[in-house]
């Protein structure tokens, strides 16, 4: 295997969630199939190959998330389907408080409960291609336990806004999450840093109290940008994970030199912390053309991110969330890829 192996299972592409909505107005999902494509052919550009993805035993799966939750992906869509005038897609159209509140037994009401937001349709593939993400992701993982330095993982779909019991913002399982418990397997002290452009919520509130998980998050200020309600400095963990969390939020429309700048403080903190390995939660919808436009990161920038976190020398899971369908999806995975083998870009 290469210096960094590159995982990819394509039955994710049958996972093609049309609906989403933004301020009133539903439009296509932006989690698209396409992404996949955009990004296979940045690994080929970075000259890194990709490798099948074997079944996986999916143990921390069910450690990162409730057994109730992963039966409403398995079951969910299919029940669905049976009620009344039902749309092809389970889209959520309650928003339970939930503090004191019963877990019902419709999937009506279920989809309220599990799921945050409109951008996580569940399809009839959903269920299975997050499966094969989680196995991308374990695939990376165990290459990494093996002895590779690093792995990267192309999962789709992506994972960081899932949490134990709840689907949201395009993610249904948190591949990154499950890759850190799996890593706790080997490890005392596990870091998730997470760059994508939007807070890490669903992970966050997985590892909220534990102090072997050390989870930092730079990000676009979730004042006014999603996930709005989680991703504030003042958010440290909790109990004994108090101080084992870390958010960086960035005012809207930040470039390079504030986003390294806070990189720089990120990694600080990751060795202070002295984990034995690395889970890096890539979202390239930092760039200053991801159709999000939260932040103004170059592609040029992930290639300098890539070198920063790569010289932290710890045994890295590269594990792909977001980052959306523009001109730059494919160059941004090759700077980042590049940066981090320490390939010069072309000029
Ligand atoms: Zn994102």
């Amino acid at each position: 295997m290469s210096d960094l192996p590159c995982f990819y299972a394509p039955e994710t592409a049958d996972h093609d969630p049309q609906f989403w909505m933004l301020r009133g107005v539903p439009s296509r999902n932006k989690e698209t199939a396409e992404r996949a494509e955009r990004l296979l052919a940045g690994i080929a550009d970075a000259g890194l190959t990709v490798h099948p993805v074997p079944p996986t035993d999916r143990a921390a799966m069910h450690e990162v998330h409730t057994a109730r939750y992963l039966e409403f992906l398995r079951d969910g869509w299919a029940e669905w389907q049976k009620a009344p005038g039902a749309g092809p897609e389970v889209v959520a159209n309650l928003h339970p408080q939930k503090v004191g509140q019963t877990y019902p037994e419709g999937i009506t009401g279920r989809a309220g409960w599990h799921m945050a937001d409109t951008g996580c349709p569940l399809g009839q593939h959903t269920y299975a291609a997050a499966l094969r993400g989680v196995d991308t992701a374990l695939a990376a993982t165990e290459a990494v336990r093996k002895g590779a330095r690093a792995a990267y993982a192309l999962c789709r779909p992506p994972g960081h806004h899932a949490d134990a019991d709840t689907a949201a913002g395009h993610c249904f399982l948190n591949n990154s999450a499950i890759a850190a418990q799996t890593l706790r397997g080997d490890h005392d002290r596990v870091a998730i840093l997470d760059i994508d452009v939007h807070h890490g919520n669903g992970t966050q509130a997985i590892f909220h109290d534990r102090a072997d998980v050390f989870t930092v998050s730079i990000h676009a200020d979730p004042s006014n940008f999603y996930p709005f309600y989680l991703g504030h400095a003042h958010e440290v963990g909790q109990g004994a994970g108090k101080g084992a969390n870390l958010n960086l939020p960035l005012p809207i429309g930040s470039g390079d030199e504030d986003w390294l700048a806070a990189l720089d403080r990120a990694l600080a903190r990751i060795r202070d912390h002295a984990p034995g390995a690395l889970v890096v939660a890539l979202g390239l919808d930092a760039h200053e053309n991801d159709p999000f436009k939260g932040l103004a990161v170059t592609t040029p920038g992930f290639a300098e991110a890539a070198r920063r976190i790569a010289a932290l020398n710890l045994p890295s899971v590269i594990v792909q969330e977001g980052g959306y369908v523009s001109e730059d999806l494919t160059r941004n995975l090759s700077s980042f890829l590049r940066g981090w083998i320490g390939v010069r870009q072309p000029v």
